[in-house]
Parts: structure tokens; sequence; C-alpha cells
């Protein structure tokens, strides 16, 4: 197929994409895109023309991830246009990020132990020189693959990569270039603008043959060549085989945690990267509002940490909010006492850097008299549960979400 079959054109019109940290912008992009969600994107979605050209794919994951704009906003708009049907795929893919947020909720040990063995990666690099240098070479797009290299550029100076590319990386960094996945997914976390602990710990697990176990991802050079359109053909210089990789345990399937009630009482309105739009939901009723970034952004780079940054700054910019950068338990308690509340409100922290910060915060809240109520968004709560095992099973469970939400036709 050449792009003539796909554009009926010759050549797919140019359109790259800005990734302003607000609102606006993501609305903007939302509805340039939404004529597209129906089977333009089910025939042309998996084809990466490159930065310049991404009028097949939405884009929107920048703004999705952090909330600024939401799952059910998408799904809303895209079901205002589209028929069920013709919408069916792009409506599957936004649930994935469901899938694999309620995966995780579910196996919190594998985040901890994403984490921990991470460390450990990191201070081999630091005793091992070869593999120091294998590992920069990589990151710095000198590999002499000339599609990963240009990947590991594109990423780093863009924030963003296709999702196709991003499993052929993965695949490549596994496989070919036997560097750990963890490391792959940290330099992920580190300049994706939409690094999500749960979407990128479980993808770089399942392109390794850790999430669906057993069944690895392989990379292969004739669909790269097929799916870039012919830009790249790294024939002769990937690993013909993706032996999947094993862990020694199991990780347990756990309970979703409880999420709790909006309270009567007055409130201080909590905002962290996780939900940025918790500021229009609960602010109403709120007595202050207090966006917090969590410290794990000093690890990423400037370009994620400015569009976590604005993103809460915008959320926050027509509530009379506050915008602070530092220790969460002396912000929250200062600013809960100037407001004279003594429950703190916050949309429910998924598993990763806020949810850890909040969890070594509780204690001291407690102490300090206040309670914390994480409210969870009816979309998570009718999503969820069905995440226990494989994609399937949301998939299934679409249309009965979708009637849930008040989406159903
Ligand atoms: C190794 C690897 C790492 C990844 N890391 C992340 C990550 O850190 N954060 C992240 O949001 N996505 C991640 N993804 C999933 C996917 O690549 C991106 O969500 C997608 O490329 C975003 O582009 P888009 O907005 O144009 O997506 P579209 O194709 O337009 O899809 C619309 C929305 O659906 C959701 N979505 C689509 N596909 C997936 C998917 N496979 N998994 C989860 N959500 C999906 C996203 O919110 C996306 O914005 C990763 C995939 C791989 C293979």
């Amino acid at each position: 197929m050449n792009t003539q079959d796909l554009f009926g054109q010759g050549t797919p019109p140019s359109e790259s994409v800005t990734f302003a940290p607000t609102r606006k912008a993501g609305l903007e992009r939302l509805e340039k895109f939404l004529s597209r969600t129906g089977h333009h994107y089910e025939r042309n979605r998996n084809y990466d023309f490159g930065p310049e050209q991404r009028s097949n794919i939405s884009v929107l994951s920048p703004w999705i991830r952090h909330r600024i704009i939401t799952e059910q906003e998408v799904l809303t708009q895209t079901l205002a246009r589209q028929s069920p049907s013709a919408a069916e795929k792009f409506v599957q893919e936004v649930f994935w990020r469901g899938y694999f947020k309620g995966w995780l909720e579910q196996h919190p040990s594998v985040w901890l132990s994403y984490k921990r063995d991470l460390v450990q990666k990191l201070d081999a690099l630091e005793a091992n020189n070869f593999l120091n240098a294998e590992y920069q070479t990589a990151i710095e797009g000198r590999t002499g693959i000339d599609c990963f290299d240009q990947w590991a550029r594109e990423l780093v100076e863009t924030g963003y990569l296709h999702n196709h590319t991003r499993m052929w990386f993965a695949s490549i960094w596994v496989f070919t270039l036997g560097l750990p996945w963890q490391l792959g997914a940290d330099f992920f976390m580190q300049h994706l603008l939409d690094g999500d602990p749960a979407s990128n710990t479980c993808s770089w697990r399942w392109v390794s043959g850790l999430h669906t176990k057993g069944k690895s991802y392989l990379a292969r050079a004739s669909n790269i060549a097929k799916f870039t359109d012919g830009r790249f053909n790294p024939v002769g210089q990937l690993s013909p085989t993706a032996v999947p990789l094993v862990e020694d345990f199991d990780h347990p399937l756990l309970p979703i945690p409880e999420a709790d009630a909006l309270p009567e009482a007055a409130f201080l309105l909590l905002v962290t990267p996780e939900d940025c739009q918790a500021s229009a939901l609960w602010a109403e009723n709120a007595a202050a509002v207090l966006a917090l970034p969590t410290p794990e952004q000093e690890r990423q780079s400037i370009r994620v940490q400015a569009f976590k940054t604005g993103a809460l700054q915008d959320s926050i910019s027509d509530l009379n909010g506050t915008l602070l950068c530092a220790d969460w338990v002396t912000q929250i308690t200062e600013v809960a006492r100037e407001a004279n509340v003594k429950h703190i409100v916050t949309a429910y922290t998924p598993i990763g850097p806020s949810a850890d910060q909040l969890a070594t915060a509780a204690p001291s809240l407690t102490e300090a008299g206040l309670t914390l109520h994480r409210v969870r968004r009816p979309y998570d709560t009718l999503t969820w549960p069905h995440a226990n095992k494989g994609f399937f099973k949301v998939k299934k469970q679409i249309p009965k979400i979708l009637q849930g939400l008040g989406l159903a036709p």
C-alpha cells in the first residue's frame, strides 16, 4: 500500500502538532481531529509519516494523560460526530489507556519492582563502562540503525513518538541492542510529554513478553519499511528473534483500592498532574485550590517539566488558585490552615509519582488533623474492574461502559 491508497491525494497532508500545555490547545486539536476518528483513523493509524505529517492520528495523548482533556470528553465528542461502528477502532484505542491504568492499579507490585529495578540498572550503568557506553549510544541516537537513531532524537526533540514507532523502538532496544527494558522505559518517561506510569511501564513489558507472558513483539525491517512509507528500511540490522523475557515471580492481582466521596464540609482542592480537570469538577465548592507538581519531575526533561507545570498553571488560572513547587506536606497544611479547612479533596491519584507523594504525606496530614478524600471519576470506576486480565475483557465491556456514562446511542 502506498500513500496514494491511504489518502487518495498522493501524499498525506502536512500537519505538525504543537504541544501547548493548555486546555484550549487540547480542545482545538480534538476539534481538528474529530472528523477523522472514523474509518480514516482505522485505515491509516498504523502509519508513521514523520513528525511533520500527523494527520492520521490524534496526537492527543499529552493532554489526555494529564486529563487536561478527559477520555470521557474525547469519547463524547467522537460519538457525537461518528457512528459507534465507524468510530469503533478509535474508541477502543482510547480505552487502552483506561485498561493499563486499571491493570496497574490491580498489580501494584509491577510499579514497585520497576522502580526498584530501575535504581539497580542505573547503578549498573555507573559501575559498568561498557554497558554505559552502549546505553549512551542508544539514547544519543548513534547506534548506526538509522530509524532507531532518528527516533531517539525525535523523542528528545519533540516529546512524542507515534505508537507503532514506540513498539519498534522498544523492541530494538530490548532484542537488538540487548539493553534492559527498565532503562528504555525510563528514557521514555524522561522525554515523553504523555509519559504515564501505567501505559509506559505496561507497554514496555508487553513488548518484552512480560505483560502477556511469553508473547513478545519483534520489530521487522519489512514492517518498518511499509508503515514508515519507505522512509526507513533497516534490513539486516535487526535481531531476527525476540525471545520473551521472564521474571522469577508472579505479580499478584489485588483489589482496586477504595475511593472516597466528596465531603460535605468545606475543603481544599488539590490538583495534581494526574488530573488537571479536577479543578473544573470540584472547584465550585472548594474554599481554596492548590496545584502541586510532583518532585519526580526533576528526573524529567525540561520540556516535560514545563508541560506539566504549564498544565497545572492553566488549570487553576481562572480560580485564583496557587501553584507551589515544594514539599507537599508543608504546602498542603499551610494552605489548608489559611483557608481554615480540615478536608483535602483530590482526584483519585492512580499508581505513579503523585500517589507515591500522597502516600508519603498522608501520616503527616493526619497528624495535622487533615482528612484526605480521593474521589474517583465514573469513567475509571466503570472501566478498571474489567482490567484485571487482557484488554479483550475491557473491549467487550465498552458498550456497557459507554451506557453507564450516558454515551450510548
Ligand atoms: C513502548 C510504549 C510506550 C508507551 N508509553 C506511553 C505513555 O507513556 N503514555 C501514553 O499515553 N501512551 C503510551 N503508549 C501508548 C501509545 O503509543 C500512545 O498513547 C499513542 O501513541 C499516543 O498517540 P495519539 O494520541 O496520536 O494516539 P491515538 O492513536 O490517536 O489514540 C487516541 C488516544 O488513545 C490512547 N491510546 C491509544 N493507543 C494507546 C495504547 N496502546 N496504550 C495506551 N493508550 C493508548 C491515548 O490516550 C491516545 O491519545 C506507549 C506505547 C508503547 C508501545
